[in-house]
């Protein structure tokens, strides 16, 4: 039997580079709240992201779930169902209404011509997603959203260090969330961001991860606890040095796939963007079952068999969970259901081997 491949494996540092970095943790005792870590790591990724703000959270679902919180609204958010769990849950959780729009058939990103049927005198804000680094129609999304009134917030979870039209990613809408969770491209540990525009927002994250606290005296804000710590900063300040070395190991392994796998017949894979600079953090592949020969899921078991975990991102839709499905919340979404039922991501993370995809590529291939 061939040693297990998983989809994802988690990119480390060097061992003496980390240690290195959390020596200092050991003389001040300063492990939390916002220490000089916590500083540090949010000025370099307001560097690195070249964005205007940063505020770091302990993970990217609380980052998006508190800028929500901050902007103060109330009704209904236009956003996706092919997506993570996080993003429907944090719009759910701060008393908003989903309203689903159907996503593209070649980047799997929402389809803003359909977003303005959506609105009513309702609708607030959209949470579009960058799905796998594809970065969405950021103009169109901008020009509805102006044009409506409307807040735009982005889940980047899948987008960090991307550039569009040579804008750094984070600077599009009012707000962008990042992941930072180890099995995403960039990690510290469990961690997130939010970038966003009005400085005026600072305050307010700065206070709803911390409790609402605003001082000793006052609480203001019914916030709630989601402050990174100085052992994810560090990982994070570590994991900065090296993401460039990172995003090329996986370029070189994104272009081995996509040689070996262009011409099979019914597996169609995803184009890189125009004007994108990407991070390539995953490989996503859609099976069409009748020309391929053999459905997603006959693939999948397949592959599994050969101690190869490929993974079914994203399958439910976030619009088909047992706890939204009878919500009845509005929207039609026909091709993100196709999309899920034939998209699979195959294994890619910067050790993979060459010869891991060889294998892979020559099963999915006969
Ligand atoms: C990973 C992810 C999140 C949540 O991030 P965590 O850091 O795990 O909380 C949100 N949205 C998307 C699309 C993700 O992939």
């Amino acid at each position: 039997m061939h040693k297990k491949i998983l989809v994802t494996e988690s990119s480390m540092p060097p061992f003496d580079e980390y240690i290195n970095e959390i020596k200092d943790l050991w003389q001040s005792h300063w492990l939390t709240n916002m220490g000089e870590k916590h500083k540090r790591f949010e000025r370099e990724l307001t560097e690195f992201l070249e964005v205007p703000n940063i505020s770091l959270m302990t993970n990217g679902h609380m980052a998006l779930e508190l800028v929500l919180q901050a902007m103060e609204l109330s009704g209904e958010v236009i956003t996706t169902p092919f997506t993570f769990a996080s993003t429907t849950h944090a719009i759910v959780r701060n008393g908003l209404t989903p309203v689903f729009c159907d996503i593209k058939d070649t980047d799997y990103t929402i389809d803003a011509e359909k977003i303005e049927h959506l609105i009513t005198d309702k609708t607030v804000a959209i949470v579009p997603v960058h799905v796998y680094g594809n970065v969405c129609d950021v103009e169109k999304i901008q020009s509805i959203a102006k044009k409506h009134r409307l807040k735009v917030v982005y889940d980047a979870a899948h987008a960090f260090g991307e550039r569009y039209k040579d804008i750094g990613i984070g600077n599009f809408g009012d707000a962008s969330i990042f992941s930072f969770h180890a099995t995403k491209v960039f990690h510290s540990i469990e961690g997130g961001a939010v970038s966003f525009s009005d400085a005026e927002m600072e305050r307010e994250l700065y206070g709803l991860k911390n409790f609402g606290i605003r001082n000793q005296e006052i609480v203001d804000k019914v916030g709630t606890n989601a402050k990174m710590n100085e052992f994810q900063a560090a990982m994070g300040i570590c994991n900065l040095r090296h993401i460039e070395e990172e995003v090329m190991k996986r370029k070189h392994l994104v272009e081995r796939y996509i040689l070996l796998l262009e011409n099979v017949k019914g597996i169609t894979i995803c184009k890189t963007q125009k004007d994108t600079q990407s991070n390539y953090s995953y490989f996503p592949i859609r099976i069409d079952k009748d020309r391929y020969g053999m459905s997603r899921d006959d693939l999948y078991e397949k592959l599994k068999e050969e101690n190869i975990f490929v993974r079914k991102y994203f399958y439910p839709l976030t619009n088909e969970f047992e706890c939204y499905k009878e919500k009845g919340y509005r929207g039609e979404t026909p091709i993100a259901m196709k999309v899920s039922k034939e998209i699979l991501t195959l294994p890619l993370y910067a050790n993979l081997k060459t010869s891991d995809v060889n294998r892979i590529c020559n099963l999915i291939g006969c």
